[in-house]
């Protein structure tokens, strides 16, 4: 983390503000799936139930006409053909509903019905025979093919009883399962729903919506057989033949009199479809919020450029040239309150009393240095400046074989203005010498006080002849000089003049001077007042 950057660290937290967001939206979309499920099991049950209604409606209503038949069986057995003409027509006013219609005997043979047997077996192996028959009560059958009219449909049986309420006989009605279909589509469904009705041992009496070649087929999921088995409510998931996912709702419909439930309906939709639109939902919300999240993280990205990161580069700007000793690197943020507005002004002031700080300073080492090298009563150069300047002169003047010359003089009896009208005197007249000598000496030249009332002037590039007329110059204004102390006028002074010449008389800074001084000694020594140029001692050798 240390080493990421301000805008990424920026984007980062904009992403993380987002997290918790996300999370309640994800919480939220898992619990509308949740609700959705919920529903959906609701939803189902329902229709399971009002399915199981209309099955339940369509039983009870073949029980009602057998229960009436029944009644009316006695009369009806003993004239057979009345009989059929009877059941015919009652066949045919039931709008197709039931196909066949009949009476079996006590041993299962058909006494009379809509069809005749012609001398087929019996019904006394059929399941509806058998319940009613054994147990004198109502009774639904399986599913079955008929033995005369090879269609397939569902009986239900109704004792007929004789007067020890024996049974002598089944009255029967044949349910056609095409019209057990068109009653199972009143039943509405769920979207991409679908209804079925299976018999005890689960084949398929009818289906909604409709597939052709289904009807009589036994169920193949296998949790639907087990849940048929069951009996009761049941709901449930699992993959359907098609491989698709479904919640399952089985409801079964009526009793037999052996306890047995004889049907059942199955109601199902896809999963898919009951959590789509919480997903879609969810898809949406998740999509919309990622979204908002990157642009947010994208304007934090290019926001800190113009927002902080231009305005920091200036300051880091700022601060490495000020490290790098330029002073008058300023940011030129205007004033403002904002944070990075006031560190830039904070650094300006900075930058701008440093700045004052090391005029100052520079301004106080050049006085210094200036006063390190100045004689403090003429203001000429003293005598460390002397040396510090002829070593470097020389050198210079050797490379370029040059010539120098050195004037060194002293005042004469200087000791007298001294005694003779005090010590100002004496500081009158080296002051008012400094004055003629920093007259007669140009840019190049140097001019110093040597000792107490001794001079030097070194001339570089100068001849033999420049540096008398030079000295010459200096004694005549030194001599012409008219001082006067406290309105009473000194006497003359005169100075005596040696001269030196580089590389002529000596080779270094210090033998140039200890010649000038001989020269000086001489000019001292020949009556003072005057100019000498040094005179080589003849060799010994
Ligand atoms: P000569 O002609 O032989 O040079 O004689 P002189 O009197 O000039 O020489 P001397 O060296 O005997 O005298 C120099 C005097 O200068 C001695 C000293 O008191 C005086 N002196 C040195 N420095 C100063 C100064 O700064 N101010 C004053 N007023 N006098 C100084
Ligand atoms: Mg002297
Ligand atoms: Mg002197």
């Amino acid at each position: 983390m240390q080493n990421v950057s301000t805008r990424s660290r920026l984007a980062l937290l904009v992403i993380v503000s987002a997290l918790p967001a996300l999370g309640l939206s994800i919480y939220n979309g898992l619990e509308r799936r949740a609700q959705a499920e919920i529903s959906a099991r609701e939803d189902l049950k329902k229709s399971a139930a009002l399915a199981a209604k209309h099955q339940e409606e369509t039983v009870e209503g073949a029980r009602q006409l057998l229960f009436a038949l029944a009644g009316t069986a006695e009369s009806l057995r003993k004239d057979p053909k009345k009989c059929q003409e009877f059941f015919t027509k009652l066949a045919e006013s039931s709008g197709g509903l039931y196909r066949s219609i009949g009476i079996h005997g006590a041993d299962g043979y058909l006494i009379c019905g809509t069809v005749s047997s012609n001398g087929r077996p019996g019904a006394k192996d059929r399941r509806y025979f058998r319940l009613t028959a054994d147990a004198g009560k109502f009774a639904v059958g399986d599913y079955e093919i008929d033995r005369v009219t090879g269609l397939r449909g569902i009986r239900f049986g109704y004792p007929v009883m004789n007067a020890e309420r024996n049974a002598i006989g089944v009255v029967f009605a044949e349910l056609d399962l095409d019209k057990l279909s068109e009653i199972t589509a009143r039943t509405p469904l769920p979207l991409d729903g679908r209804l079925t009705v299976f018999d005890r041992s689960g084949v398929i009496l009818a289906l909604h919506p409709h597939v052709v070649g289904r009807i009589g087929e036994t169920v193949r999921i296998p949790k639907v057989i087990e849940a048929i088995q069951a009996s009761g409510e049941q709901l449930f998931d699992a993959d359907d033949t098609d491989g698709v996912r479904r919640l399952f709702a089985v409801q079964g419909v009526g009793i037999n009199p052996d306890g047995g439930v004889p049907l059942h309906v199955l109601v199902s939709t896809p999963r898919q479809i009951i959590l789509a639109d919480a997903d879609l939902a969810l898809l949406q919300t998740t999509i919309g919020i990622v979204t908002a999240t990157l642009l947010l993280a994208l304007g934090a990205w290019y926001g800190a450029e113009i927002a902080v990161l231009r305005r920091v580069r200036a300051l880091l700007g700022v601060t490495s040239r000020i490290r790098a000793g330029d002073l008058t690197a300023r940011t030129g943020f205007p004033p403002s309150e904002e944070e990075l507005s006031q560190l830039g002004n904070a650094l300006d002031e900075m930058a701008q009393a440093l700045q004052k700080r090391d005029a100052d300073l520079k301004r106080a080492l050049r006085e210094l240095s200036e006063q390190v090298i100045t004689d403090p009563l003429t203001g000429l150069n003293n005598r460390r400046y002397l040396w510090d300047f002829l070593g470097r002169d020389l050198l210079r003047a050797r490379r370029a074989v040059l010539p120098v010359a050195a004037i060194l003089f002293d005042i004469d009896h200087f000791k007298r203005f001294n005694d003779t009208w005090g010590h100002e005197a004496g500081d009158l007249v080296l002051k008012s010498a400094g004055e003629v000598i920093r007259q007669n000496v140009r840019g190049s030249d140097i001019a110093c006080r040597y000792g107490g009332e001794e001079f030097i002037v070194i001339l570089p590039e100068a001849t033999r002849t420049v540096a008398i007329d030079r000295a010459e110059r200096i004694r005549r204004g030194i001599e012409q000089m008219a001082l006067t102390v406290s309105g009473q006028p000194l006497d003359r002074v005169t100075a005596s003049f040696g001269i030196a010449l580089y590389p002529t008389h000596a080779d270094d800074a210090e033998a140039l001077v200890r010649v000038a001084d001989e020269a000086l000694y001489l000019a001292k020594k020949g009556g003072r007042n005057r100019v000498q140029v040094y005179i080589a001692k003849p060799s010994l050798f």
